[in-house]
């Protein structure tokens, strides 16, 4: 995060420009190119246009929507661009730009940083369902219905599709694609188009959301009931009346049935100058009619005060800075990031917090609502495309000046950001985990730098990379070393299984110190938390006779049972498959379902402690947001007792009234082939532990594991980041691992194995030839650890270099020299700093 880009000169030459009406405009696209393209500016638009504006652009054949990034009123001879060849923009979309000016720079930067594309940054920057899309439409020709009447039954897709256009009419591309496949129906469909059965079409597609919109009432003059005028009916009475009680203001159905009046009452009041109606932008808020939750009055302890007083002075000192604020679990974190967004707020600025996917939780989004009223705006992928687009236009226009949201958040339209705070910095939601690969957490320390704004990165397990920038003094460390009212941190004991195997003589999913523990908090009326890394019922199905394991046909996976779906699940690529009663291999009849998933605890625990009610909460019962909302609610008003599930267990939650938590097994995570897997289970297990105790009542933890040795389970047990920290970067730095080193993951994919792996070669070729001064180390190619994927083969090369400029240099010159040697850029992914190596 060291070297940050010069401020970008366009904004210099604009200012001179101001006056000159642009002739052309500088587009950047959604596609996988790291280019702007130039486009001439139709008169009538030159005018109107702004940067941050999209358009709509000619690409090839097709129309994309492209952002305006700079204006020119005369082409850069540097960029040697022939004036004849220069298409014309089509369309303006928007005539005021939905992106800003500090945005662009923000997209441009990450851009450049991830090696990605410019275009791809800001779609992934604009809220979803915003972005106007053009889609293809397939018709029928005359000539393919003759050629219709001549086949008789369709054999070829070819020919099926043509069938299928002659019977449904326009038929969108993406239809077709699903019903006959991708590649199928788009060879066949290029085929009918060339031999003029077809006919093809490009449709843009407006916006998939707009501002919602309804008639409403207002009153104009209760008083224009004159002795001259005709006397009011009883319903237009008592449509005033109702009025008068609202604000003067109602929607119109609600008017209706509120004053029992009709429809045409209320518009002959309007015929006569009474009332108005308008139409009215209505919110769709995401808190709409939610309970709002007392306001605390809580006294910040000492080293609460201190930590919010440094926090206070950089805030006045107006100048970027960063915070590292490591606070254990129950320490008062959240406490002190709102006081620091209030006196943002006061400062006539704004805030922003970015919290991990699942840590939004509707008990703190209430809470801030309790706090900001409307100034709060929220921003998660669990909302509706509607009350996504409705939070973002207020952040926008100003309306709302605190946003509260996850990785995409980074890039909200907030003005004049003064804060900007990443809570559980560590967590790696943050990452994007597909193209435009980005860091919210890295992204947010670049915009808070260029906004002269303060950032507070914030966690009881720290990432190994921002401890370390702690240590060299990137960040300021301030620490909240124990809980409020001092609290102890839960004890946490590890249950060795492999005793419980050989007492038992069997394999056990629950120790009986888990059981017992579980009775004796139901006993106290306490609460617990059962957590278990693996959703489903069992992980997989083996053959016994052959020993085959079922796979995905997709993936180079096993597949998950899921019981009360009935089906075997694909957990990378969705694929579902029913479940067999015989092996598909040898036909065995005797299949055996391995590996307990949350599903399965679920129902042993409901066997087992039939008394208590249970919820389970995974990424298979939280589909529908109400829903994951409504269990964590009743959880914290105690009308559940247990709550089963997977990771989004552990984070952020304050239960005050949960005592035990119980982690059923964590070794799997600990076997994943990425030398974070130790990090990872280090964090999960202390931010799960961090759950118990958290009220006045004490906590306990047990963890039950294979391997009770591990480095990460003894320091998890006894929380102690600062010894797992010490043991682990003595591991990073010997084996040349972050930080210590830049890395990046390149992926080679691709259907066809042979492709991918001639690819891979070129550009192992270039990658050794650009690396002459050895900076770096490369590695591979070799299969990935997920060797295919989605139906994909990969291959992965790393490569690490002392410094980030090292790094970007030989990637730069080798993915140049490779497109020379024509390798197929278009299957090679590039990570920078990755997070998940798998
Ligand atoms: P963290 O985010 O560090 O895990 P929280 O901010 O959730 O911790 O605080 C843990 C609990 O302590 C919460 O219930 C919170 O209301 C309470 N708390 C925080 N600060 C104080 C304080 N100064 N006095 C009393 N209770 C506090
Ligand atoms: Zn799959």
């Amino acid at each position: 995060m060291s070297n940050l880009p010069q401020t970008p000169d366009r904004n210099r030459r604009l200012k001179t420009e101001d006056r000159i009406l642009p002739e052309f405009v500088e587009v950047a696209l959604p596609l996988p190119l790291r280019q702007t393209f130039t486009y001439r500016l139709p008169v009538g638009l030159r005018e109107n246009i702004k940067i941050g504006a999209r358009l709509i652009v000619p690409f090839g054949k097709r129309q994309l929507t492209g952002y305006a990034v700079a204006l020119h009123a005369e082409l850069n001879p540097e960029l040697e661009i022939e004036e004849e060849t220069i298409k014309e923009a089509l369309e303006l979309i928007d005539a005021e730009p939905l992106l800003t000016e500090e945005i662009i720079r923000l997209t441009q930067w990450s851009a450049d940083y991830y090696a990605a594309s410019w275009g791809d940054m800001l779609k992934a920057s604009l809220p979803a369902g915003i972005n106007r899309t053009t889609e293809q439409i397939y018709t029928i020709t005359t000539r393919g219905r003759d050629e219709l009447l001549k086949i008789g039954e369709a054999k070829s897709i070819k020919a099926q599709i043509l069938k299928f256009l002659g019977e449904h009419g326009e038929t969108p591309g993406r239809e077709l694609a699903k019903r006959f496949g991708a590649a199928q129906s788009q060879r066949a469909l290029r085929e009918l188009v060339k031999e003029n059965r077809a006919s093809l079409l490009l449709r843009t597609l407006t916006t998939q959301v707009k501002p919602k919109r309804r008639k409403a009432v207002r009153l104009l003059s209760p008083e224009s009931h004159t002795p001259n005028q005709k006397p009011f009916t009883e319903a237009q009475e008592r449509i005033v009346e109702s009025l008068l009680q609202g604000d003067g203001e109602t929607s119109f159905t609600d008017l209706i049935e509120l004053a029992e009046a009709s429809a045409s009452s209320i518009n002959t009041l309007a015929k006569r100058g009474v009332v108005e109606v308008f139409v009215q932008e209505v919110r769709r808020d995401p808190l709409d009619k939610v309970v709002l939750p007392e306001l605390l009055n809580l006294t910040l302890t000492g080293k609460q005060t201190d930590v919010l007083a440094e926090i206070t002075a950089a805030l006045g000192a107006a100048k970027y800075k960063a915070f590292l604020l490591h606070g254990v679990t129950g320490s008062g974190k959240t406490e002190i990031y709102i006081r620091a967004m209030q006196t943002t707020l006061d400062k006539g600025k704004s805030a922003l917090m970015l919290v991990p996917e699942i840590a939004l939780t509707p008990v703190f989004s209430r809470r801030l609502r309790a706090v900001f009223g409307d100034e709060v705006a929220i921003l998660h992928s669990n909302l509706s495309t509607g009350e996504r687009f409705d939070e973002w236009r207020r952040l926008r226009s100003g309306a709302a000046r605190i946003v509260i949201g996850t990785r995409s958040a980074v890039f909200a339209p907030v003005r004049n950001v003064g804060l900007i705070i990443v809570d559980e910095e560590h967590d790696s939601s943050y990452r994007q985990h597909e193209s435009p690969f980005y860091h919210g957490r890295d992204v947010a320390i670049v915009r808070a730098n260029y906004a002269g704004a303060v950032v507070v990165l914030g966690s009881a397990t720290p990432a190994l990379e921002s401890f370390h920038n702690a240590h060299n003094g990137k960040y300021q460390y301030v620490t909240l070393p124990n809980r409020v009212g001092n609290r102890p941190l839960a004890s946490a004991e590890l249950v060795d299984m492999r005793q419980i195997f050989k007492t038992a003589g069997k394999d056990s999913i629950f120790s009986p110190q888990l059981v017992e523990a579980i009775e004796e908090t139901h006993a106290r009326k306490e609460q617990s938390i059962i957590l278990l890394n693996r959703r489903g019922f069992s992980q997989f199905v083996l053959c016994r006779s052959c020993g085959e394991t079922i796979r995905c046909n997709n993936c180079d996976i096993t597949l998950t049972f899921h019981k009360r779906e009935g089906k075997l699940v694909c957990h990378y690529c969705n694929h579902r498959e029913r479940t067999p009663h015989k092996c598909p291999s040898c036909e065995g009849k005797f299949l055996y379902f391995i590996g307990e998933g949350t599903e399965q605890v679920e129902d042993i625990l409901r066997r087992k402690f039939s008394a208590l009610r249970i919820a389970r909460i995974d990424r298979d019962t939280t589909g529908r947001r109400k829903m994951f909302e409504e269990t964590l609610m009743q959880f914290s008003r105690g009308e559940i007792d247990m709550l089963v599930g997977t990771q989004m267990l552990a984070k952020g939650h304050d239960f005050p009234n949960v005592t035990l938590v119980g982690v059923i097994s964590v070794d799997a995570g600990l076997a994943l082939p990425d030398f974070r897997a130790a990090e990872r289970t280090f964090q999960l297990l202390t931010q799960v532990a961090g759950r118990a105790g958290r009220g006045n009542l004490a906590g306990r933890v047990l963890i039950q594991t294979f391997y009770p040795e591990h480095y990460a389970l003894r320091h998890a047990a006894t929380q102690n980041y600062d010894n797992f920290y010490a043991e682990e970067i003595r591991f990073r730095k010997n084996l040349n691992y972050p930080p210590f080193v830049a890395l990046a993951s390149i992926l080679i994919k691709h259907p066809n194995y042979n492709y991918a792996h001639d690819n891979a070669q070129i550009l192992r070729e270039c990658l050794h030839a650009s690396n002459a001064e050895k900076n770096c180390i490369i590695l591979g190619p070799a299969p990935a650890p997920l060797a295919r994927l989605k139906n994909e083969h990969r291959l992965q090369i790393l490569v690490k270099a002392r410094s980030r400029a090292k790094l970007r240099e030989t990637l730069d010159f080798a993915l140049h020299a490779a497109q020379e040697k024509f390798c197929d850029l278009r299957s090679v992914y590039v990570e920078i700093d990755p997070v998940n190596l798998l």
